[in-house]
């Protein structure tokens, strides 16, 4: 007999059919309720309906498996044992949860149902049990604005105009019985009162959605599944796809579980908590918590919740009881299942909990989001800990996190004399300064016209997301550290401050007031989001400190992991120190012609315009004798600042033409200088006109023609390295040769570095000096006559921003007219200018590597360019067995920790082994 699929995994009293490793069938959420209960946790009883089933509703017109049925019902009946209760039962009723949960932690953007199982048949039972009716129509109220709202309205997809759902029905039904009654907050109510509500919101769903709020627990379940799996394409839930780049194939678990409850009175409670601080990395157990409260309540930010113990108590929580006061015994179970599950899963752990009466139950354990300081912070100290591997703790940290604590902050020195206006919860790190909005529409439409925008709102509320990504920073009135905003802020590291009471923000006026200023759209704010604090006006943002101690620890660990080297792109003595001190291992890139721009280069730039104006060899030659001291100062300035490290040096590259100044005015002055006429001027640049100049006359075509200019380079760089050889320094010059085509062009270049060798050997005495000669290999051809390239060159550095060039025939400055809608339509996936395009492009790097190797095998391979410090590029470098990239010196650090990570997940499949 063939057996049936299995589409339900039961868990419950220490046992469970899934586990933690079983999240694509049974969603993060489903999974980790059967490790817990594998591990001995307390866990109310359930099953999970696995993404099976909802690819399944999808695909059949919204039908389940026949299977389904009976597959619940047995479940259903093992969970009922478990507890000892059962489902409308009216002596002894169970009531339900129904849950969502996929793969990847989607907080807040699907739906869960509570109190399912709740009729006129059960409530009496219920009742009589507890022997409390305020909470039993407290849960009843809460159960039918939960599911006419998820499953009457939305999952049925009724779209009532703003302020007309359901749910805001009800709610205006609850304020107008409070305002009878003269109760504050809902609490206040009594039980007539809720049983009177109850009674009011029944008709008023009746009335509103032409059906009646079912009365059958049954009805009620298969309701809620159903609704579960519509959410899996709510807008909401599409909307974070598409951001988090979640594929909409994967589908959503549904869980069913006993319910328990936080909201039976004072020894009842409910919170959130993470096993370590999410926003600092720090080893102590943080969370928040609220007494007699249910659900939600705590995420939603209604109610502003309580520390969980007197070690993470802050200034915002003075007068709040925290649960290590008020209930040190649940407190210290609690603490317990932290270590427990830190010991197991090996990472912070992001939980839920329900406490019933003094009993403590978990609803919850997932991987916590956390920001790139912490991050950081809890990667290093697990290690310090032992209790994970340098190469798990690489993985950790992704090269956004990282990139996070090397971005801008406030300047510190600005912040001090700023004027602070109000201090909320540091909920997302870093600096932003920006102007106000107070919709994410208005967010949305800012960021589009390319302003930087800080999107204030009340609460944050997962409608918000897309207003959320697109603003620099968030900024809310309430919520704590575990509220929605907090989360998804986290999650994208971005700047964040949440809480911050004192703000009263009315979104429809667009105006938030506080201290008795008021603030208006378009008004400029700054957060510093790892304090809290909330500045008026605009405060300068800074760069990072490349030394805290913790960053320097952490990628000390990758640069053990990795086999990539790590060089920068620098220009100058005062680049190279900053490369250095980001960790990289070389420069990979010298431009040459950078010395021509910025400070001191008048004289240099005046001497270099004099040799292209040159109208025969002689006079150029005698030019260049000018300029050489210039270049040579410059060059030994660079090698003596890396101290013996390699320092590829690229001989000059742009088009002449650039050089000559363009201006009337400015062409009258050089004439004078050089004694000569504009009109001099004027018919040589005409001479250097190209139509085509990127492709013209450049890289080495100049070397060709003029050989008294690479003469005159290569003479700086040798007796550079000579004359810090003689101080007994170290220097490791690499002379590159750029735009190269053929070998050709290469020999011709390499007969004069052999001829200037033997000079400069003499010249100092020396017998012999250290330096490499190699290429640039930026042109298809050159990549795919490797072979007779490396008979010459000893190093090649793929110059990807041209490649990508020549090979898709893109001009790099024209892209902007036609790559946004080539990424809208899908014909290219990214802008290969950012991300090497590894099918065409990258295979012209391999194809080089292979040819260049197969004639010179300890041939050295790097590449410049934009490429080098893209993550998904860096891995494609290490995966083609080069030997190091080179970026921006402030990528370096993203490279080091990518290299790593290649490193990582590049590991041969038997080592791999054992999973
Ligand atoms: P999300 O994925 O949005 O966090 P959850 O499924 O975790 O949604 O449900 C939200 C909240 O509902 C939980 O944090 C928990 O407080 C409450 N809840 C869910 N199931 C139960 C249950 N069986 N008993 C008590 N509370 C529950
Ligand atoms: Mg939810
Ligand atoms: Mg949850």
């Amino acid at each position: 007999m063939a057996r049936a699929t299995k589409y339900v995994y039961f868990f419950g009293g220490g046992k469970a059919e899934g586990r933690a490793d079983m999240k694509e069938l049974l969603g993060g959420k489903g999974a980790n309720l059967a490790e817990m209960n594998l591990l001995g946790i307390p866990v109310p009883a359930g099953f999970t309906i696995t993404t099976d089933v909802c690819t399944y509703y999808y695909a059949h017109g919204r039908k389940y498996p026949a299977e389904l049925k009976a597959q619940v019902a047995a479940a259903l009946a093992r969970s009922e044992k478990a507890m000892q209760k059962r489902f409308d039962d009216p002596a002894n009723p169970l009531l339900l949860s129904c849950r969502s949960g996929a793969r990847a932690s989607m907080p807040g953007m699907m739906e869960t149902v509570l109190n399912i199982g709740l009729t006129t048949r059960t409530i009496p039972g219920v009742i009589r049990l507890t022997g409390n009716p305020r909470f039993v129509w407290d849960a009843y109220r809460r159960l039918i604005m939960m599911y006419s709202d998820v499953v009457m309205e939305k999952a049925a997809g009724l779209e009532p105009a703003e302020g007309m759902g359901i749910r805001h029905r009800l709610e205006r039904l609850m304020d107008e019985m409070k305002a009878k009654t003269g109760a504050k907050a809902d609490t206040d109510l009594g039980a007539e009162h809720l049983e009177t509500l109850c009674g009011q919101f029944r008709d008023k769903v009746r009335q509103v959605i032409g059906k009646p709020f079912p009365d059958n627990a049954q009805e009620q379940l298969w309701g809620a599944i159903g609704a579960v799996f519509q959410s899996w394409n709510g807008k909401r839930a599409i909307a974070y796809r598409r951001i988090e780049g979640i594929p909409g194939e994967w589908g959503t678990a549904t869980n069913v579980q006993a319910m328990v409850f936080g909201n039976m009175g004072g020894e009842s409670a409910t919170g959130v908590a993470f096993t370590r601080n999410p926003a600092t990395g720090e080893d102590k157990f943080f969370g928040e918590w609220l007494t007699n409260a249910q659900g939600e309540d705590v995420v939603a930010g209604i109610r502003t919740p309580s520390p969980l113990n007197e070690e993470t108590r802050s200034e915002h929580d003075a007068g709040h009881v925290s649960l290590e006061e008020a209930m040190p015994k649940v407190y210290k179970q609690l603490a317990a299942i932290r270590a427990k599950l830190e010991k197991h899963y090996k990472d912070m752990q992001d939980i839920e909990f329900t406490i019933e009466r003094g009993t403590l139950w978990m609803l919850q354990t997932r991987t916590g989001k956390r920001t790139g300081t912490a991050a950081i912070r809890m990667a290093v100290e697990m290690i310090r800990q032992k209790r994970i591997t340098r190469e798990m703790a690489v993985t950790r940290v992704t090269p956004a996190q990282l990139d996070e604590l090397l971005h801008r902050i406030l300047d510190p020195q600005a912040e001090k004399t700023a004027k602070a206006l109000a201090k909320g919860l540091p909920a997302g790190p870093g600096g932003a300064c920006g102007k106000i909005v107070f919709t994410a529409a208005d967010a949305v439409a800012a960021a589009e016209r390319g302003e930087k925008i800080i999107l204030c709102r009340k609460e944050t509320n997962p409608e918000d997301v897309e207003g959320m990504r697109a603003a620099i920073g968030i900024l809310t009135a309430l919520g704590g550290m575990t509220s929605h905003a907090a989360l998804v802020a986290r999650g994208w590291g971005k700047c964040c401050i949440v809480g911050c009471g004192v703000l009263a923000i009315d979104a429809r006026a667009k105006t938030m007031t506080v201290a008795g200023q008021t603030f208006r759209e378009g008004d400029y704010v700054s957060l510093n989001g790892s304090r809290g604090i909330v500045y008026a006006g605009q405060v300068p943002t800074v760069d990072p400190d490349p030394e805290n101690p913790l960053l320097v620890e952490f990628l000390a660990g990758c640069d053990k992991v990795r086999r990539l080297g790590v060089r920068a792109n620098a220009d100058s003595p005062k680049d190279a120190a900053t490369a250095r001190a980001f960790g990289a291992q070389g420069i990979g890139l010298l431009r040459t012609e950078h010395m021509f721009y910025g400070e001191g280069a008048d004289k240099p730039l005046f001497l270099l315009r004099k040799m292209i104006l040159s109208s025969t060899p002689e006079e150029r030659r005698a030019a260049c004798d000018e300029l050489f001291p210039f270049v040579k100062k410059d060059m030994k300035g660079t090698l003596a600042a890396m101290a013996g490290l390699p320092v590829t040096i690229r001989l000059l590259d742009p088009p002449l033409h650039e050089f000559v100044p363009q201006g009337e005015g400015k062409q009258a002055e050089l004439a004078k200088a050089l004694g000569i006429t504009v009109d001099d001027i004027r018919r040589r640049a005409e001479d250097l006109h190209e139509s085509n100049p990127m492709m013209g006359h450049r890289g080495v075509r100049l070397g060709v023609t003029y050989p008294e200019v690479s003469e005159m380079q290569i003479r700086a760089i040798l007796e550079a390295a000579a004359e810090l050889g003689k101080e007994g320094k170290k220097a490791l010059p690499e002379i590159m040769i750029p735009v190269t085509c053929s070998v050709n062009e290469l020999k011709d270049q390499a007969a004069i570095i052999a001829r200037v060798k033997q000079e400069v050997l003499k010249k100092f005495g020396l017998r012999k000096l250290d330096f490499l000669v190699g290429t640039m290999i930026e042109i298809p051809r050159a990549a795919l006559t490797a072979n007779h390239i490396a008979e010459v060159a000893e190093f090649f550095s793929f110059g990807t921003n041209d490649l990508t060039q020549m090979t898709f025939g893109f001009s790099r400055d024209d892209i902007g007219a036609f790559m946004p809608a080539y990424q809208e339509k899908g014909i290219l996936a990214a802008d290969p200018f950012q991300t090497l395009d590894q099918e065409a492009v990258g295979e012209l790097v391999r194809v080089g590597i292979e040819r260049g190797r197969s004639v010179r095998p300890k041939l050295k391979v790097g590449i410049c360019g934009e490429h080098g410090g893209d993550p998904a590029s860096i891995h494609f470098c290490h995966k083609v067995g080069m030997d190091y990239v080179s970026c921006s010196a402030f990528r370096v650090p993203i490279a080091r920790l990518a290299a790593a990570q290649a490193a990582v997940q590049d590991v041969p499949a038997k080592k791999k082994g054992k999973k």
